[in-house]
């Protein structure tokens, strides 16, 4: 069932709030996945309401350069990301695009990430091409990571 959670990183400086029925968090193995450990659920773009501006985080971008992956400058928590976009091989393949925001379910007030269902997402073994504007952003898209 959907509800409102509200959302925030460690410190606080970053908040939001996000509408959505999590009945289930994404573990991806990809290489920054990996190491963040975060576990992810996709919203679409207007399930989000961020209440502290997007210039108030710090942007962190590799790969394909096509995701964003946004951190509270202060306390270093990712509250949220934006999915990268799919390579043209994989649009071929019929991968679709994302339109949305991938949610750190750990950064949200009363919800239990440790005891949901989890999805895994195999990415570790998907080369990431260096794409850097071959195509223009469509907001949200995005399928190849959390
Ligand atoms: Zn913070």
């Amino acid at each position: 069932m959907k509800r409102i959670y509200q959302g925030s990183c460690h410190c606080g400086r970053v908040r939001f709030e996000v509408e959505a029925d999590v009945d289930h968090v994404r573990v991806c193995n990809c290489s920054v996945c990996h190491k963040r450990g975060a576990l992810i659920h996709r919203v679409p773009e207007g399930a989000v309401r961020l209440l502290t501006p997007l210039d108030k985080l710090t942007l962190y971008q590799w790969g394909s350069f096509t995701g964003e992956d946004y951190f509270c400058p202060e306390c270093g928590i990712l509250p949220f990301r934006r999915p990268s976009f799919p390579t043209e091989e994989e649009i071929a393949r019929g991968v679709k695009p994302f339109t949305g925001w991938a949610i750190n379910t750990r950064c949200l007030d009363g919800f239990d990430a440790a005891n949901s269902p989890v999805k895994s997402i195999d990415r570790r073994n998907t080369p990431i091409e260096d794409v850097r504007g071959s195509f223009e952003r469509n907001r949200g898209s995005g399928a190849l990571d959390s």
